[in-house]
């Protein structure tokens, strides 16, 4: 077995891919594969249900929220949620924080005006912007929770004046989160939730309707909801997959557990690259990712064979992007500490031959 620290799609429990391959032969004794019956099935409608019922467990959804599973990616939500939310004419306040942020700036840019309350781009995104002001009159206000590839996170979220949009794709169901101070979050599933394939939206009922757009079906959170995310067909097996990896995160403990895990995690791998002496962190230490752990060498020259040892022991996923270079290693959810362990070691046998 590999130590998979992939940045997305990222590893999944074990027994759920397990459950998930006896799905496909024969979902749960029907004699038909998940992959082969209607969604409007009383097998499948009852794998929504519950994926729906787990996600509001697992992070006490408040009522006034609807739960949707759609498809098109988080990149597909840059749009929509503009598309949505912003009326004609109107305005909506960005946090720009990474890549991610940047892309959802974009998009918004086809219905809008985009005001950039703050940017860390002149550090390459090295921390998260904290002193800012959140205009009153935007439509909402977009953040990027947790920036993938920079290894940046937010500890904490503004009180705001508007809506807050926030894109969790990559920290979502990894720590508590109050919902309720959120008008829209939206996750490509593909990290902590389940394959790629399902992009999870949680929206307040009482936002949408209101920017007097004519909003085509497929793009329509209303519609949507109306649809039980059934308007077409969805991505079932996907929506499957995310269903059993949220029912693995009940039998953990939950988030609660889980976040815990996460701390323990994040703590020994950043204590071993401030400990010893070869790596460094890259980031404000004050906002470092629990997910995302980048990290470079003092010696740039090293990077190349400690590569080479990290895979000889089985670590996979752990080069940076190529915007950042270095390394990024994801620990996601499903990702034992003992795999941290293993990477540790690496990096201490690594130091230990290269004094
Ligand atoms: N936002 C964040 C924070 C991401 O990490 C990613 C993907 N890595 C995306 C958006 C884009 O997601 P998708 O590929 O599902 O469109």
């Amino acid at each position: 077995m590999k130590h998979n620290f992939g940045a997305g799609p990222g590893i999944l429990p074990h027994e759920v891919l397990k459950q998930a391959a006896a799905g496909v032969l024969d979902l749960n004794g029907i004699g038909l594969s998940i992959l082969e019956i209607s969604h409007r099935s009383a097998e499948f409608e009852a794998i929504l249900d519950e994926a729906v019922k787990l996600v509001k467990e697992l992070l006490e959804v408040p009522e006034g929220y609807s739960v949707l599973f759609l498809q098109g990616g988080a990149s597909t939500q840059f749009a929509l949620a503009p598309y949505n939310l912003l009326p004609e004419g109107g305005k909506a306040a960005y946090l720009e924080t990474g890549v991610w942020a940047n892309k959802a700036m974009k998009e918004a840019k086809f219905f809008g005006e985009v005001q950039v309350v703050a940017s860390s781009k002149e550090s390459n995104f090295t921390y998260i912007p904290k002193d800012f002001v959140i205009p009153a009159d935007a439509a909402y206000f977009h953040i990027t929770s947790n920036n993938t590839i920079y290894g940046t996170q937010s500890q904490s979220f503004p009180k705001s004046p508007v809506p807050v949009v926030c894109d969790m794709s990559s920290d979502i169901f990894s720590r508590k989160i109050n919902v309720a101070d959120f008008g829209l979050i939206y996750a490509g599933a593909q990290k902590n939730m389940g394959p790629a394939g399902t992009t999870l939206v949680i929206v307040k009922d009482d936002i949408l309707g209101k920017s007097g757009r004519k909003i085509p079906a497929m793009f329509n959170y209303q519609v949507q909801i109306e649809g039980g995310s059934m308007y077409n067909t969805p991505p079932c097996f996907a929506i499957y997959v995310s269903m059993l990896t949220l029912n693995w995160l009940k039998s953990k403990g939950g988030v609660a557990a889980i976040e815990a895990e996460n701390i323990a995690k994040a703590k020994v791998l950043y204590g071993e690259i401030d400990r010893n002496p070869l790596f460094k962190g890259v980031c404000a230490v004050e906002d470092r990712s629990h997910m995302n752990v980048c990290f470079v060498m003092e010696n740039p020259e090293h990077e190349k064979p400690f590569l080479k040892l990290a895979e000889e022991k089985g670590i996979v996923g752990i080069k940076g992007h190529r915007s950042v270079g270095g390394f990024r290693a994801s620990i996601y959810n499903a990702l034992p500490i003992t795999s941290v362990y293993v990477l540790i070691d690496a990096m201490q046998e690594f130091a230990e031959k290269n004094k």
